[in-house]
């Protein structure tokens, strides 16, 4: 296909991404009904792309939406959609490939098949508006808004009703704009952010809350792998405030961001010393070499 603007896979078909519209009456829009995933690229190269399917076909399953589509299709046309667009990306660049799957348009006879909306898509990351926090660290607040409990909504679903997350960060920004938020549970814990996971480190043990509470973050994932092959103790226990006040190092995996040092938590530094801390800085290293590349030099070479 010869195009010189991104492309989109869209209901069965690659089009130029302009040409592409979601219908008024998909319930993706009018009720969130909707799942999704994003994997990144490195260099133009998707990573760990089959964790994200596996968890973008367990959220298809909690929603009880049948994509209409096998997993190796959605990850045959989600390559499609990564080698033509990254082709179009300035150098220095990368991206989120994203596949999103609503249980389609609003069926209004009776009898009338409910077909999903399958859209992959793909969206540069935000290198530049987000290097300073690889220089800086993240300043976390924890809303007064607890995260939705999992049995109301299984937060291990990637759905796209993200406004209890929402929330939680327009609180957060209302007391400082550049603030990340995490959420609370209803007893206190930490849980997670709007499209981020959260890491304490005390005494060398590296730990974060449960994978029952929170989206198991497929970065998250790969920093307790690496954590065991450094040799470093990792645990899944609950963490309250008392933990993240009193924490040598902190910070916050995601597909994008990696892994990010937090430096404030609701206005107190975190430990005392360098930015990052050793043990995160030990993995923020091994990250990079299995993503192949200097993940955090890519995004502080974008820093105005
Ligand atoms: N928590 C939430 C609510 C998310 O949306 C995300 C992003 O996908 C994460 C955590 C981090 O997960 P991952 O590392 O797979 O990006």
């Amino acid at each position: 296909m010869v195009e010189t603007q991104p492309i989109v896979f869209f209901n069965g078909e690659l089009k130029p991404e302009n040409e592409v519209g979601i219908p008024i009456r998909d319930r993706g829009f009018i009720y969130g009904d909707a799942v999704f995933d994003a994997t990144r690229t490195f260099n133009g190269r998707p990573f760990r792309m089959k964790e994200h399917l596996d968890r973008l076909y367990n959220s298809l399953l909690y929603l009880r939406i049948d994509p209409g589509m096998s997993k190796e299709e959605m990850e045959r046309w989600s390559m499609e959609v990564v080698n033509h667009n990254y082709s179009l990306l300035p150098p220095n660049q990368d991206m989120w490939v994203m596949q999103r799957i609503s249980r389609g348009v609003e069926t209004i006879e009776p009898g009338e098949e409910q077909r999903p909306t399958v859209l992959i898509e793909s969206h540069p990351i935000p290198f530049a508006k987000r290097a300073s926090l690889y220089r800086d660290g993240l300043r976390i607040i924890t809303p007064s808004i607890p995260r939705v409990p999992p049995r109301f909504m299984s937060p291990r679903a990637k759905t796209h009703n993200y406004l209890n997350l929402i929330l939680g960060d327009l609180e957060a920004q209302g007391t400082d704009p550049d603030a990340w938020a995490v959420l609370l549970d209803e007893d206190g814990n930490l849980t997670e952010g709007k499209g981020s996971n959260i890491f304490l480190v005390k005494d060398g043990v590296v730990a974060t809350p449960k994978g029952q509470f929170v989206l198991e973050g497929i970065t998250r994932g790969v920093v307790l792998d690496l954590a065991n092959g450094l040799g470093l103790p990792a645990e899944e226990r609950d963490l309250d405030q008392f933990d993240a006040y009193t924490a040598d190092e902190a910070f916050l995996t995601s597909t994008s961001l990696c892994i990010c040092p937090i430096s404030t938590f609701n206005g107190a530094a975190i430990g005392q010393g360098s930015l990052p801390g050793p043990v995160t800085q030990q993995l923020i290293s091994a990250f990079s070499d299995v993503a192949g590349m200097d993940y955090v030099e890519q995004y502080l070479s974008h820093l105005a």
